[in-house]
């Protein structure tokens, strides 16, 4: 079968490796449709995020589960499924507290990273890592359950109530899903984006949405809430802690999420003591997280009535259909990483977990070069319909 192979900081091919097969007894063989691509992906590529040389890269997927071993129960030859890629053992002490999230027997089960993932035909996986997505839900809305399952795991962890007013940095995929997650509670939630594409994207879904190019974010939303700071933050970013840190009211929360490896901030532990301010990081989403944004996805996938639920001109397509904005088939793999900024080291200061980075470690200004949010890879070469996507399955 066909599978995009990382080779090594810069590089990845197109090879042919043997089709995926049932090992175990709770395995199943899932034909992979499409699988959404992550900043993960990207900074792996720029060799900024450490994978294993040789595996097959890609983690947020759907498919058609194509085969199963003898002992598995929950699904059946031809359930559609979403993959969860963030594999545990289930028998050391944080697995066996719920924490599986922080497993302590990760290496080596990290789907995309150092186990082989989803950019191929095909993908095998325990029972236990793949779900039904449910009837109605197009393939297109739940390839975007996995990053879902982040973005509820850093809201939940935020504990948002009806009371706060929230603040999310940057309109990646993964900062308007925040902001959709966190407008369910939030009395008010404001998006602050410095990129055109994006800012246009996100003012089709929110009535406070702030463009912070060439100017600090911190200093940019305070102008539009006539000095009202949030209680919350979130930055999507992964390099606007210092933003978040400048914006945030006495007694607020941030939430830092996105991977930005290189972005360090110099803090001073007695802001936090005098304006008790909670900096809080999620880590990854636990396994009972992920049937919630199954669940979540078909809300949010579900067609709108006419006149609800959008701000503009977009018509009743679901939000999450929305999201995804570039569909590329698996051996055209390099525009989509073209699509989400490219591939080069000039590029290194954006494309944080699929969101903008606001400032670049120096605090300069960089400039954004999106023109997308979710892309997507699909593996099935069978027929697609209007939308991109395979008809028959
Ligand atoms: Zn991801
Ligand atoms: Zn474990």
């Amino acid at each position: 079968m066909r599978a995009l192979v990382y080779l090594g900081p810069g590089s990845a091919e197109l090879q042919d490796r043997p089709a995926a097969r049932l090992v175990h007894d709770d395995d199943v063989v899932v034909e992979i449709v499409g699988t959404g691509v992550c900043g993960t992906d990207r900074k792996i590529l720029l060799g900024r995020f450490p994978a294993r040389p040789g595996v097959v890269l890609g983690h947020e997927s759907v498919g058609v589960v194509r085969e199963t071993g003898p002992q598995v129960r929950s699904v059946v030859v031809g359930d559609r499924v979403v993959v969860n890629p963030t594999l545990y053992c289930g028998w050391c002490v944080p697995c066996r507290r719920g924490a599986t999230n922080f497993c302590r027997h990760k290496a080596g089960t990290e789907v995309g990273v150092d186990r082989d993932g989803t950019y191929a035909e095909a993908v095998t996986l325990p029972e236990r890592f793949v779900e039904r997505v449910p009837a109605g839900l197009p393939f297109r809305s739940a390839v975007l359950i996995e990053p879902l399952a982040c973005v509820l795991s850093n809201v939940q962890a935020a504990s948002v109530t009806f009371d706060d007013t929230v603040v999310v940095l940057g309109a990646g995929p993964i900062g308007m899903l925040t902001a959709l997650v966190a407008a369910r509670r939030a009395r008010r939630v404001t998006v602050a984006e410095p990129d055109g594409y994006r800012l246009e994207r996100a003012r089709e879904h929110f009535a406070h949405v702030v463009d912070v190019a060439g100017t600090d974010p911190a200093e940019a939303v305070l102008k539009t809430s006539g000095g009202e700071r949030p209680s919350l933050v979130f930055d999507t970013t992964g390099t606007g802690l210092d933003a978040a840190l400048r914006l945030i009211d006495d007694g607020g929360r941030v939430v830092v999420m996105g991977f930005d490896d290189t972005y360090t901030v110099p803090l001073r532990p007695l802001q936090l003591t005098n304006r008790g301010i909670q900096l809080i990081g999620a880590g990854d989403y636990r396994a009972d997280i992920f049937p919630v944004a199954v669940d979540l996805a078909a809300e949010l996938g579900a067609p709108r009535r006419p006149g609800t639920g959008t701000r503009s001109g977009a018509g009743t397509a679901p939000i999450l259909e929305r999201l995804v904005t570039h569909e590329f088939p698996l051996e055209r793999y390099s525009q989509a990483f073209t699509a989400l900024g490219g591939l080069t080291r000039g590029d290194q200061a954006n494309g944080t977990n699929g969101a903008n980075g606001v400032n670049g470690t120096d605090g300069t200004e960089r400039p954004p070069c999106y023109d997308a949010l979710k892309v997507v890879i699909r593996s099935h070469p069978g027929p697609v319909g209007a939308d991109g996507w395979p008809v028959e399955l």
